[in-house]
């Protein structure tokens, strides 16, 4: 079977949360191999961990600094696991900012194409089919890959199941003959978390607020939810304009997309541009007192109810289910 090269990003030396959907989403297409670039000596525990998460093969660059140094060693890795494999039917990454900026710069060095941000990916008559959403997420596109080994950034949360356990069998790869410029992390300023709630781009549940909140002290009903269900907390663009919460949680396109299993909205109308960064979620769930607000078009359970009297309640439901 051919081999589907995905690159494994780090989070503090440890795999990132992405690394086992990659790995399935390989797993549909060939035989998932790793590529991972690591200080030396550290792969030995990691490749373990790969082989558990359904990597048959893990290509290993081993590189002084390597967790101080943006991008380009990643693409130098991937190249060279491109050659050292030499049968590869598609190159995956993640659609996080570093696994978009190496998906692009692998496809121009080995001349492919590149598609970015897929939310399904797909096997047909021997050739990859990439499904994107398009104009806001009211299509689905599906297009074959153009030429060359396609390289793909898929979306968090995009594909479900996990790929069967493999070997993990280690290939070092030599990347000491990349002569492309490096960014130096020369410095680090650790800045205190605003809180323990998960990272809105791949949180499980998002409860986002909206205008329909109606002031920053009441928007803290959003968040008692969220703390309820251990989910992150958005917002739509009318309620960052309005103060109500920081800008960086704006969902929708000129926000952040996201694509939770359960997104729920509370007071937000649903505004086209609000739709294009959330209704890929799995499930959504609408609370607006007008059952003509267009977030039903694309909710799977609405309350059309005031939200000041549901969510209340829904909290209550929700710790004591906890217990
Ligand atoms: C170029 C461009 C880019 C944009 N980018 C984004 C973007 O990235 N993200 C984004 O969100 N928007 C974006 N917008 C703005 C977007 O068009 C909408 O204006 C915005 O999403 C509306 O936010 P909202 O749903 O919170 O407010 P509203 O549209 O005012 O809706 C408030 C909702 O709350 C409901 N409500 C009120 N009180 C209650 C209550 N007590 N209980 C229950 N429901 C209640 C109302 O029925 C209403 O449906 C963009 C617009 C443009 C032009």
């Amino acid at each position: 079977m051919t081999q589907v090269l995905v690159l494994v990003e780090l989070a503090d030396g440890a795999l990132d949360s992405s690394t086992s959907e990659l790995l399935a989403a390989a797993a549909q297409l060939g035989s998932p191999a790793a590529v991972i670039v690591v200080e030396p000596g550290a792969a030995a525990g990691l490749a373990a961990e790969l082989g558990a998460l359904g990597a048959g093969t893990v290509f290993v660059a081993s590189r002084e600094g390597a967790g101080s140094q943006l991008v380009t060693p990643q693409v130098a890795a991937l190249k060279a696991a491109v050659a050292a494999s030499g049968d590869v039917s598609a190159v995956i990454v993640s659609n996080s900012t570093d696994g978009r900026e190496a998906g692009a710069r692998l496809a121009i060095r080995i001349d492919a194409a590149y598609q970015s941000d897929a939310v399904g990916i797909a096997s047909v008559n021997g050739g990859v089919v990439v499904t994107q959403q398009a104009f806001g997420g009211s299509y689905a596109v599906t297009a074959g890959t153009g030429r060359g080994i396609p390289v793909i950034s898929l979306r968090p949360h995009s594909i479900e199941g996990a790929a069967p356990a493999a070997a993990g069998t280690v290939h070092e790869i030599d990347i000491s003959g990349d002569t492309t410029a490096t960014t130096e992390i020369t410095a680090r300023h650790e800045q205190a978390q605003a809180s323990e709630r998960p990272t809105l781009q791949t949180a499980d549940i998002v409860v986002s607020g909206g205008r329909g909140l109606g002031s920053k002290e009441k928007f803290e009903l959003v968040e008692q939810l969220a703390d309820s269900l251990g989910a992150a907390v958005g917002a739509s663009r009318a309620a960052v304009d309005a103060g109500y919460c920081d800008h960086n949680m704006q969902v929708g396109q000129t926000g952040v997309t996201v694509s939770p299993n359960l997104y729920i909205a509370l007071g937000i109308s649903g505004a086209i541009q609000h739709r294009a960064g959330m209704q890929s979620a799995k499930t959504i769930i609408a609370i607006n007192k007008d059952a003509d607000s267009p977030i039903f078009e694309v909710a799977d359970f609405g309350v059309v109810g005031d939200l000041f009297t549901v969510v209340p309640q829904l909290i209550d439901a929700v710790n004591a289910r906890r217990g």
